[in-house]
């Protein structure tokens, strides 16, 4: 992950973008990429995104979209000082209350709606 934010913002410090990247404006782009990606499965059944998968072709597009968030993502951190690695680990911590093996396997209900 160090190398990939290294690159990330040496790609955007050679083009002298950073002038650029505000948190707002770069959330916002989060969100365009993130729309861009559902793009992909507008409309599809699930059995049809299945499909959709197999092709190289599609997995190559989905996965410059997914990376396009990434390095928004990124970029996001970077600019209002976050440990986005920290921030990961923290919000799985997190989630690991929210959600104990015990009760949340094999079940999709959100955290208070599992049965105590
Ligand atoms: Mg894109």
């Amino acid at each position: 992950m160090d190398d990939l934010v290294r690159a990330v913002l040496a790609f955007r410090d050679e083009r002298d973008w950073k002038q650029f990247h505000n948190p707002k404006d770069l959330a916002i782009s989060i969100t365009l990429e993130a729309a861009e990606l559902l793009e992909h499965f507008q409309w599809k059944t699930a059995a049809e995104v299945e499909s959709l998968l197999v092709i190289e072709e599609n997995r190559r597009r989905l996965g410059e979209e997914m990376a396009d968030i990434l390095i928004f993502l990124v970029s996001l951190a970077d600019v209002v000082g976050l440990d986005l690695v920290e921030a990961g680990r923290a919000k799985l911590r997190e989630n690991a209350v929210k959600y104990p093996v015990e009760r949340a396997k094999g079940n999709a209900r959100k955290y208070d709606e599992l049965v105590p």
